[in-house]
């Protein structure tokens, strides 16, 4: 996947695209982000990026020339004419990243990022620029930057490879449809609490049915309404038919942090 993201602060994005699991998709050849100074692209000498809002009310817009101007230099102009490539507007109003939204752009062989700064950018990017807008959640940041270093992310564990056999996604949290249930390793007891002992049984099938039970009780204590959108299997009905609301009293909410 080819990833070019728009931001006046190319500069945020080596410190964390440059590491770990990213740095290992770039090397394997999964992904190539593509960093692109907005302000590269303003016309002028002082090259002027934002300027003040039509209307008042304070602060700074970004401005929509060097917007447009990026993304058609990046893009050629067939793919801006078809739309054949997602051009995502990061912002608070856009619809809510997830994991699905994760999955579906893990789909497509080229993203565009647009970072916005200052009060926004201005509406005829929205209007006629972006062909999607995406929130990573209902708070507003500084800037897109943190937002596209997210959903470049979550996108890129989606790719098919990237994390291999042993980080597979498929037990992931959202990735099941359910909260991943709790995960333990070394020592066996530390500060006096021991790891459940079905875990150091070495019995494959009682493990995995300890596992599956754990991320249901979690879900249901936690996300219960994710239960009403994922498939169940009749063993797994019976286990939540088994829980009750006192369940969750009674075990003194150990399930919630600090509980
Ligand atoms: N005045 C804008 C509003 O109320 O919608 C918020 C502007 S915010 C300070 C500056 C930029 O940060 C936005 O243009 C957007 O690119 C980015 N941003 C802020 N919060 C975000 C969020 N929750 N998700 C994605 N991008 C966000």
């Amino acid at each position: 996947m080819k990833v070019d993201i728009l931001t006046l602060f190319p500069e945020m994005f080596p410190g964390y695209l440059n590491r770990s699991m990213l740095q290992r998709a770039q090397n394997a050849g999964f992904l190539q982000v593509k960093l692109h100074n907005i302000r590269d692209y303003a016309r002028g000498k002082h090259r002027v990026t934002d300027e003040a809002p039509y209307g008042g009310g304070g602060g700074m817009v970004l401005k929509p020339q060097p917007l447009f101007a990026a993304v058609e230099s990046v893009l050629d102009g067939e793919d801006i004419a078809f739309k054949s490539i997602p051009v995502i507007l990061l912002t608070p109003q856009g619809r809510t990243f997830s994991q699905d939204i994760a999955e579906e752009l893990a789909g497509e062989e080229r993203l565009v990022l647009i970072c916005g700064r200052y009060e926004g950018v201005d509406e005829r990017v929205r209007e006629h620029l972006a062909t999607d807008e995406i929130s990573i959640g209902d708070y507003v940041l500084t800037g897109g930057e943190l937002a596209a270093m997210v959903i470049v992310d979550a996108v890129t564990r989606q790719i098919p490879g990237v994390l291999g056999a042993e980080g597979a996604a498929e037990r992931d949290s959202y990735a099941t449809g359910l909260l991943e249930g709790p995960q333990y390793t070394r020592p066996e007891v530390f500060r006096g609490w021991a790891v459940p002992e079905v875990l150091l049984s070495g019995h494959a099938a009682r493990i995995e049915d300890w596992k599956r039970q754990q991320a249901l009780r979690r879900t249901w204590r936690r996300r219960p309404e994710l239960l009403l959108k994922t498939s169940l299997s009749e063993e797994d009905k019976r286990f939540l038919d088994t829980l009750t609301p006192e369940d969750v009293l009674k075990a003194g909410n150990e399930d919630v942090p600090g509980g």
